[in-house]
């Protein structure tokens, strides 16, 4: 049963901004879904169309079933964490939460605020600001939390504390959650399911396993930002191997017959290679049967050390790859190394359209 469904709803702006276009999304009851797009993709006006800040051009919303059209916001059953939350300058932490419906004991203890309850605003860090706003949401015992870019202002520390406590108020609630942000890291983390919105739609909608390992389109595989993407050329055909070529030249790999095919009967035949950085090794494997491709001339131009291993970054030329190798002694910067890449870890892009060519798994 859907919590909140989108049935065809748009949303311009008389700027001519991207809104969203003609949008279908259904948010299961107790899910909690991520939306993931750069800034401008839209995703605020989507949450303050489910809040009823907003309305749409055409399309209609539904919450539990009913529809949202003349719905006033405070009908709605929805707590929104906006982005840059504002608590009442002139009541202590107590008052404000007070004024939400308050049920503040059983949020302290996960989000440790007694001792904030008599200041006021002005008292807290920034941090401390940004707990007692998620105590505010929590505290509406709302069926649906809309969460606005919740760790944007948050340093990388408080941060993954944050995305912590936030696991752990949604683990004793059954409300259903909507985030959005435009970190992978924090969508990715979050979600349950990720949708990833571009260009006022909705470009691919999934588990996080799902998107990282079978990203639809060009944009899907950054915006999860995994992917090296390597744009090049495809060469041959009919009767002999399809071989893509990167634009510098540096590498040349045959494309795998099934999409070799699809592209020897195209015009168009500018392809991008998208890997992730631990699909690419130092060396090939020891089992020989593994189809790849190796690559020779590359430059280690940093290491930067990452959990118990390394980020190497090699280039050659204009082309540039990165690699994750998780342990071990990484190669000295400033020396030539080749890199060695998978077949079947390779993701094949249109050039023209970023469109994935192999169309399902
Ligand atoms: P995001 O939250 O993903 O950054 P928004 O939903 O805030 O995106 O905005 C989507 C697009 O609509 C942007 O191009 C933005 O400039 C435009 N926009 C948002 N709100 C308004 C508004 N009230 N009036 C005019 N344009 C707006
Ligand atoms: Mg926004």
């Amino acid at each position: 049963m859907a919590m909140i469904s989108f049935r065809g709803v748009s949303k311009a702006y008389p700027s001519g901004a991207v809104g969203l276009h003609s949008l279908d999304l259904d948010v299961d009851t107790g899910e909690r879904l991520a939306l993931l797009g750069p800034s401008g993709s839209g995703k605020t006006t989507l949450l303050r169309l489910i809040a009823g800040l907003e309305e749409p051009d055409s399309g209609e919303i539904f919450i539990d079933g009913r529809s949202m059209k003349s719905v006033p916001a405070h009908r709605r059953g929805v707590a929104f964490l906006p982005q840059r939350p504002a608590l009442y300058p002139h009541l202590t932490v107590r008052e404000n939460l007070k004024v939400s419906g308050g049920n503040a004991p059983a949020i302290d203890a996960v989000l440790q605020i007694a001792h904030l309850m008599d200041r006021y605003p002005h008292q807290l860090s920034g941090g401390e600001k940004h707990r007692v706003a998620l105590a505010r949401l929590v505290a509406r015992n709302a069926p649906i939390w809309l969460l606005d870019e919740p760790f944007a202002p948050l340093d990388p520390v408080f941060r993954s504390e944050f995305r912590q406590d936030l696991h752990l108020l949604l683990e004793r609630s059954v409300a259903t959650m909507l985030l959005v942000t435009h970190d992978p890291i924090d969508a990715l983390a979050l979600g349950r399911r990720v949708g990833v919105l571009g260009e006022g739609r909705m470009q691919q909608l999934g588990t996080p396993e799902e998107l990282v390992r079978w990203p639809n389109n060009r944009f899907v595989a950054l915006a999860v930002g995994q992917f090296y993407l390597i744009r090049g050329r495809a060469s041959g055909g009919d009767s002999s191997e399809v071989i893509f070529a990167s634009e510098e030249g540096s590498m040349l790999m045959p494309l795998p017959p099934a999409i070799g095919r699809i592209v020897a009967g195209e015009s168009n035949r500018s392809l991008t290679l998208g890997i992730r950085p631990e699909d690419i090794y130092l060396r090939p494997p020891e089992d020989r049967s593994v189809i790849g491709a190796e690559f020779v001339g590359w430059f280690v131009v940093s290491a930067e050390p990452v959990g118990s291993g390394w980020f190497l970054t090699l280039v050659r030329g204009t082309d540039r790859l990165r690699v994750s190798l998780p342990s071990g002694t990484p190669p000295r910067v400033g020396e030539p190394h080749s890199v060695w890449i998978p077949a079947d870890r390779c993701h094949w892009f249109h050039g023209l359209t970023g469109q994935r060519i192999d169309a399902s798994p």
